[in-house]
């Protein structure tokens, strides 16, 4: 039996460009991964019994459990890789990453079972391919085996890993219920349409990282990196989901450095000096009513990895 913990994310920047022919966008990614995560265990099931998967957790109800959850998708994947078959695995989510939160569960929980099942199986797959297969499974599965900080570009698979200084403190605010990603990007485009900008990819500039930001996460400032923190679909989020403006506005007063939607959202992050402000900000939300709960916790941490 193998167990995997592996993190969430929090974008400290999303850079989103036009919309691509393909019915992509370009992104300018800064991914960190945080202690907020996942394990998932991998262990032996009898012949012909396939894959199997079970969950537990607050928001296990809202995980599906059939062929579409990233984790069994992982497993099949890396059994094609070598030729395996349809592998006999018993898949378990210890599931603590809010559920359609914008951190990146789904893809978290691939990336897991990837490294669970390689042990489990005792394959010792090169990192180079583990890589391949978590692009293929997603855009954000290759960033949850790597951890730490890195930048994403293309539609988020093409990954540089950051340097960065240090431990930033964070408090995430769970929404009741999720966003779909896609429909984030489709008003994330309706927005620009309406504002008359365009939402071509000829008409909106290719997104950069922001030279500030990085920087920042160099120096280990959590003052700098409040300032730079950016999310080009938070209008949308904010436009489909109006209540977390207030969730933004009682983080920040309640002393949060910055405050961002996390990914599509509806997840909140908020950035703070440090473990003892975190600790007060996470309190203040959950004592607000704008949100379902707080947690306060830190990162960057390393990516998916088999614990002891
Ligand atoms: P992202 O930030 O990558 O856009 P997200 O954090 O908003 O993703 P996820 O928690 O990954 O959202 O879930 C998105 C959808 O993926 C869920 O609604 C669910 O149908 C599906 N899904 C597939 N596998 C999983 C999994 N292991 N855990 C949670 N959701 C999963």
């Amino acid at each position: 039996m193998i167990t995997v913990r592996v993190p969430a994310k929090v974008n400290v920047q999303l850079g989103v460009g036009g919309l691509r022919a393909d019915g992509f966008h370009d992104l300018a990614n800064v991914f960190l991964a945080v202690a907020l995560g996942d394990e998932v265990t991998a262990s032996a099931a009898g012949p012909g019994e396939g894959v199997t998967l079970t969950c537990s957790g607050p928001d296990a109800a809202a995980v599906p459990l059939d062929d579409s959850n990233l984790a069994a998708r992982a497993a099949r994947l890396l059994a094609a890789r070598h030729g395996l078959g349809e592998p006999d695995v018993r898949l378990h989510i210890a599931k603590a990453i809010p559920v359609a939160g914008g951190m990146a569960g789904g893809s978290a929980d691939g990336a897991a079972a990837l490294v669970a099942c390689d042990a489990l199986w005792e394959l010792g797959t090169p990192a180079g391919t583990l890589l391949e297969l978590a692009a293929e499974l997603g855009s954000d599965v290759p960033f949850a085996l790597l951890g730490g900080v890195a930048l994403g570009r293309g539609r988020g698979e093409i990954l540089d890993p950051l340097p960065v200084t240090g431990t930033f403190h964070w408090v995430f605010a769970v929404a009741d219920g999720g966003l779909s990603t896609p429909a984030v990007f489709r008003e994330c485009d309706r927005l620009r349409e309406e504002a008359g900008t365009g939402s071509g990819d000829t008409e909106v500039p290719t997104p950069d990282a922001d030279p500030a930001l990085l920087a920042a996460l160099a120096d280990g400032d959590p003052v700098a990196l409040a300032g730079a923190l950016a999310n080009d679909l938070q209008p949308a989020a904010l436009s489909l989901r109006p209540s977390l403006a207030a969730t933004l506005r009682a983080g920040t007063e309640a002393g949060a450095l910055g405050a961002l939607v996390s990914g599509s959202g509806p997840t909140c992050a908020f950035l703070a000096k440090d473990a003892e402000a975190a600790a007060a900000v996470a309190e203040a939300l959950r004592a607000s009513g704008t949100c379902r709960t707080a947690h306060a916790t830190y990162g960057p941490v390393p990516g998916a990895g088999v614990l002891p």
